[in-house]
């Protein structure tokens, strides 16, 4: 293992952004130099699960038994570099606090009082527990939470047995609204990770914290873009954020009002003849019907709404409008923000293709034959109370910091009948499990291979053993395959083994596992001429190069979308089909109620949610959260630059850790801000208890979207209480 220091010296002095929110990505071990260096032993690829970004990564192994972590350097797309929590994901493997063995629990609920039991006991428990759940009640009978490439097989197996009670909440709140936005314009959807913003001229950031939500591709292709003279950078959130600090045009948003901002600037570039009149004429369907939906949506009224001068609004359009298809307006990630969530993404989306911003890269294809919408969580824990549900399984999820209210979670798990949870570290959930079983890292299993497009290139990476798991762990699959047949099930379950499955997955892809290892852990393959054409982003120098070598220059250029129209379609007409609103509307926020301020959050550089709050080298560089507040915001509070204070919610929730206050100017002054990923409160997690505060926990009301179903996490209102 690498010691912190040696950690720190890895990631030192790449910072992306300077100031107190800071974006690192740590070269790769090139630049790293040891005081004694042991010899390599092997080095094997693999692909990052400390976040959604996957990055390929290499590990080397030394005959002392360190390993060491870098970027894989065949991979075009994420490039040689990790970031922090990349580099320091060998923790997971030693660290003391790790779930070694099974367990069943011995205390009430949420005390994390086991003690330790087989694995067969472990699994004959919980497969009697769905044996009996099943026979009377069927799949419904069931919950799964689950979430992560780990959790594929647990998934797989309880939507084998009927379950339709499943949840991933992080792809709910991220990539189907997101698909549901773009999807329903382009037929496809972008992967926000591998937009091309270096060839773009005008980014624009809506309230998406590029530099402090750190996806190694993305930050790369950020970097290229700010490196460029002649790309202005816009960016529309209520505070000063890292991004802030780079742009050109900083628009300090009133929260909750970016869909009035979008449909203005459609409105702007229609009335001023700055979009793409070919492209539109061409390709797209439901201009006229879309010119008289943003009509009511002038400068004047956008100004009030947003707060925001009308100048600015215009100015911003005005560059759009030059750049036109070189304007990239930035899709971005973890969407759920106030219930109205599918309209200001598909308002994005139809702004980009007025200006022929077609998405790039890594899209894809939306499936408008889908009718199922993500699980109603509320109705679900309210089935696990009622002992409607007689089995919740939780698989790498911390439910507790994830879904919301959090006190509404904690309810349904302590009156659960039968609760067992998978997992690396005893994380606040699995407090409440019955039995709680210790899942492998990623280092210590081999997994599926993962695929990403971009332009005309399709990489392909590994997924690799590092070393066997450690203590009593297991991968997951195994873990599946015993408690399907532990539950007399095995049947709904795959037949074959894992090896066999991966083998399939790799042949798939046209590749296999040897080849793949061989080839460092990556292979890039050239996209054909009919993948090529379903990306509609991809440039046509491309397509032409690649017609000319399928040996047929007469096709046609092709603008075809994967729309049921095949046209982009301004005014959907799947959302039409299924009752919703065609175009997409503005929803005003919630009011503020007296005496209160709006908590908006974010992400912070060095953490991944509340998944690496236990990881010590990370929590060296950022141990706890801290709350901005304007100099107006401290007056009207009482509370000073510096001390620590709760904060009571308007629902009467109070945090329950100290949090330090920041006075700021770069924040308005009808909200507050903290990132997310702190106020963990498990007591077992030695590292991160109670440091800093729980945003989530604060949520008590949540308006959901009409479309996606999703629940919004911003209707927050606080006041800081002195400590
Ligand atoms: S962005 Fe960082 S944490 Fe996420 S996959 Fe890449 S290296 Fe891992």
């Amino acid at each position: 293992m690498i010691s912190r220091r040696d950690f720190l010296k890895r990631t030192a002095g790449t910072a992306l952004f300077v100031g107190g929110a800071c974006g690192t990505i740590a070269p790769s071990a090139k630049a790293y130099t040891l005081r004694s260096k042991p010899k390599l032993v092997s080095q094997i690829a693999t692909i990052c699960e400390m976040c959604k970004a996957n990055c390929p990564m290499v590990a080397s192994l030394y005959k002392d038994g360190t390993i060491r972590l870098a970027g894989n350097r065949n991979n075009p797309i994420h490039g040689p570099a990790l970031c922090s929590r990349g580099l320091a994901a060998t923790r997971l493997l030693n660290h003391p606090d790790r779930l070694k063995f099974p367990m069943r629990r011995v205390g009430g609920r949420g005390q994390g009082r086991w003690q330790r039991i087989s694995w067969d006991d472990a699994v004959q428990e919980i497969g009697r527990n769905i044996r009996k759940t099943f026979a009377t009640r069927g799949g419904d009978g069931l919950a799964l939470f689950a979430g992560g490439r780990s959790a594929r097989h647990i998934k797989s197996f309880f939507t084998n047995l009927g379950c339709s009670n499943i949840s991933d909440s992080s792809a709910d709140r991220s990539r189907f609204i997101r698909a549901l936005g773009y999807g329903t314009t382009f037929g496809t959807v972008p992967d926000p990770a591998l937009v091309n913003l270096e060839g773009s001229r005008c980014v624009v950031l809506l309230g998406t914290p590029i530099g402090e939500n750190v996806l190694v591709p993305q930050v790369r292709q950020f970097s290229k873009a700010l490196a460029r003279d002649d790309t202005q950078l816009v960016v529309v959130d209520p505070r000063f954020s890292a991004a802030a600090a780079k742009a050109q045009h900083h628009l300090p948003i009133k929260p909750g009002t970016d869909t009035a901002l979008i449909l203005c600037w459609i409105n702007y570039i229609i009335e001023n003849e700055l979009f793409d009149r070919n492209f539109v004429e061409q390709s797209c369907l439901g201009f006229a019907e879309l010119m008289d939906h943003v009509a009511p949506y002038t400068l004047e009224r956008t100004a009030t709404i947003t707060d925001l001068p009308k100048a600015h609004i215009a100015g911003v359009a005005e560059i759009m409008g030059q750049a036109g298809a070189a304007t990239t307006i930035v899709p971005g990630n973890h969407l759920s923000w106030y219930g109205n969530d599918v309209s200001r993404v598909r308002a994005g989306a139809i702004l980009s293709a007025l200006l022929g911003a077609l998405p790039q890269s890594g899209e894809e294809l939306f499936d408008f034959t889908a009718t199922s919408k993500p699980v109603d969580v509320a109705r679900v824990l309210g089935r696990i109370r009622s002992a409607d549900i007689g089995v919740v399984g939780i698989w790498g999820q911390n439910l507790v910091q994830s879904e919301s209210p959090s006190y509404f979670v904690t309810k349904a798990l302590r009156d659960a009948k039968f609760v067992f949870c998978t997992d690396i570290f005893p994380s606040e959930t699995s407090l409440y499990a019955d039995i709680i079983l210790p899942e492998a890292s990623f280092l210590e299993r081999d997994d599926f291979c993962k695929t990403w497009t971009a332009q005309d290139r399709k990489v392909i990476a590994g997924s690799f053993k590092v070393r066997d798991p450690l203590f009593g762990a297991r991968p997951p699959f195994d873990i599946v395959a015993k408690i399907a047949s532990a539950s007399d099930l095995g049947d709904r379950f795959s037949s074959g083994s894992v090896k066999s499955l991966h083998e399939l997955d790799a042949k798939g892809l046209d590749t296999n596992l040897p080849g793949l290892r061989r080839a460092g852990g990556v292979v890039v393959q050239r996209v054909s001429l009919a993948e090529a054409e379903l990306v509609p982003g991809i440039n046509d120098e491309v397509l032409d190069d690649a017609r000319l070598e399928e040996k047929d220059p007469f096709l046609p250029p092709v603008q075809t979308f994967k729309t049921p129209s095949g046209k982009v379609e301004l005014a959907s007409s799947w959302l039409g089909h299924n009752g919703y609103e065609t175009l997409p509307e503005y929803a005003e926020p919630l009011p503020v109620p007296e005496g209160f301020i709006r908590l908006v959050s974010g992400r912070c550089p060095v953490h991944t949610l509340t998944r690496t709050s236990g990881n010590s080298w990370l929590n060296h560089e950022i141990a706890e959260n801290v709350l901005w507040l304007s100099e107006v915001g401290a007056a009207t509070y009482g509370v000073k630059h510096g001390q620590r204070v709760r904060l009571e919610s308007s629902d009467g929730l109070k945090s329950i850790g100290l949090i330090e206050v920041l006075v700021t100017p770069g924040i308005r002054d009808d909200c507050c801000y903290a990132s997310h990923g702190f106020g963990n409160l498990s007591p077992l997690m030695s590292e991160g208890y109670n440091q800093g505060f729980s945003v989530s926990r604060l949520l008590s009301r949540s308006r959901k979207d009409p479309v996606s179903g999703v629940c919004g996490l911003r209707d927050i209102f606080v006041r800081p209480v002195r400590g």
